[in-house]
């Protein structure tokens, strides 16, 4: 995909399932399950959409997806799933290799968005990306460093650790430009301090939203919320002016987790929100 002087790919670390309760918060099922259906064991598909962004001489990659590290036991927990190969697999195919990337930026640390961060060598973590810098919010990296009972299961040292003992991470404080088409923003909600990605170029927008909204009815719908978020309320005002802000520039948007809709734009019809494929 083009987005004015901007090379956009929209690469795949594969599929897994989630519980359908945690991924649509407080709303019921009988409302949920009509956009999208749950399995036996009450989960529904989730995609693990990663963004490679060509800009200004920049390889930029956006989130890592669950990585290579997982056990089988893991893998078969989180019904992963990768007929087409995982995200270095089809990095491959975009016809680039881990030592092409010069910036990662991870949206947030939970470990479907920064796992293949590193990658196992001789049995011990390693940062994927050898020539990569991490562009990882300060914030976010200080709560990943220190998590509770409720983050700790998701906040794993090995996808962390690796990057900064190699002298690979960089800390953010706020919105932090990348190149001059790329920027951070802080996108508060799903954590205190996930970021979301704005693309920039000859007049067009596309945004890597994250799990701000994770797939097209959280935006569609502001209260559909994960019960993942930490802040839901925080998410529901961020969404708000997302939502907004997107509409006005028919920004293209980027779903980290959305099956069916990888890429698409919204659309409003009296009051009614839909997100559109392109
Ligand atoms: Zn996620």
């Amino acid at each position: 995909m083009r987005l004015g002087n901007v090379e956009l790919f929209v690469l795949s670390d594969g599929q897994f399932r989630v519980d359908g309760g945690g991924m649509f918060g407080l709303v019921p099922k009988v409302l949920w399950e009509k956009v999208i259906q749950a399995d036996e064991l009450n989960r529904v598909p989730v995609a693990l959409n990663c963004l490679l962004i060509i800009s200004e001489g920049k390889r930029i990659l956006v989130d890592t997806g669950l990585g290579r590290k997982l056990s089988p036991k893991e893998y078969e927990n989180h019904a992963l799933r990768r007929e087409q190969g995982d995200l270095l697999d089809d990095l491959q195919r975009a016809g680039y290799t881990p030592s092409d990337i010069d910036i990662v930026i991870n949206t947030h640390l939970h470990s479907d968005h920064c796992g293949g961060n590193t990658i196992l060598r001789d049995g011990a973590p390693v940062p994927t990306f050898p020539n990569a810098q991490y562009w990882i919010q300060r914030r976010e990296w200080a709560d990943a460093c220190y998590p509770n009972e409720r983050t700790r299961n998701t906040y794993l040292p090995e996808n962390l650790r690796p990057v900064q003992e190699s002298g690979q991470l960089t800390l953010l404080s706020g919105g932090t430009r990348v190149t001059g088409k790329v920027r951070c923003k802080v996108t508060r909600g799903h954590t205190r301090a996930h970021q979301s990605v704005i693309i920039e170029s000859e007049g067009e927008t596309a945004v890597f939203l994250g799990d701000l909204a994770p797939v097209a009815v959280n935006l569609e719908r502001l209260a559909w919320i994960a019960a993942f978020d930490v802040e839901p309320l925080e998410t529901l005002e961020t969404k708000r002016a997302m939502r907004d802000w997107v509409l006005e520039r028919h920004a293209l948007l980027i779903f980290v987790h959305d099956v069916r809709m990888p890429v698409g734009y919204l659309r409003e019809d009296e009051g009614r929100f839909r997100v559109e494929a392109p």
